[in-house]
């Protein structure tokens, strides 16, 4: 995984408890720190500080992952807006995502370990979002989609029916537009 969201990862920890916290959770990591934005670091020691975020702010691994998805959208949006730009609504930037942003992303990052998604719009305000990924992070991807409505300004809920982590070879995520 590269650098940029590992230092993106420290400035949610740090907003949340300063730089005490994150060298906390560095120490219970047992990493170094020092995350260059466009070097690769493996994915291990990424889940072994979200190991350490879960323990040391006491909130369970999936809030913690979800909340760094919405985060993690915020921040990539304002260093790389040519992303939301391109896209008018949601929907059109979900459906975008496989085709035009890993694209921009791997140029970008020259990252290998993408997962693949295909979307489905199956009424006006229902798009399902087929994952797959050997990685498995399809909570991160619910908190980025989460992160995404922010930024459009509409409320969704998502549904996860099927999941990788229940055995299903991908993850559906129905993606609902709310009222509010
Ligand atoms: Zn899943």
């Amino acid at each position: 995984m590269k650098g940029v969201v590992f230092n993106i990862l420290e400035d949610m920890v740090t907003e949340k408890g300063g730089l005490q916290m994150w060298q906390k959770v560095l120490d219970k990591a047992g990493v170094d720190g020092g995350y260059t934005a466009v070097s690769t670091y493996s994915d291990d020691e990424m889940f072994s500080i979200v190991g350490a975020v879960v323990e040391e702010l006491g909130i369970p691994a999936e809030e913690v992952i979800g909340a760094f998805g919405v985060y993690m959208f915020g921040q990539l949006a304002s260093r790389y807006p040519v992303f939301t730009d391109s896209a008018s609504d949601l929907f059109t930037f979900l459906e975008s995502i496989d085709s035009v942003i890993h694209l921009e992303v791997k140029k970008l990052m020259t990252e290998t370990n993408l997962p693949s998604i295909s979307c489905t719009r199956e009424g006006e305000k229902l798009l399902v979002m087929n994952y797959r990924s050997p990685r498995k992070l399809c909570i991160l991807a619910e908190g980025l989609i989460y992160g995404a409505a922010e930024h459009y300004g509409c409320g969704i809920k998502i549904d996860h029916p099927v999941c990788m982590h229940k055995g299903a070879d991908h993850c559906d995520l129905q993606v609902s537009l709310t009222d509010e």
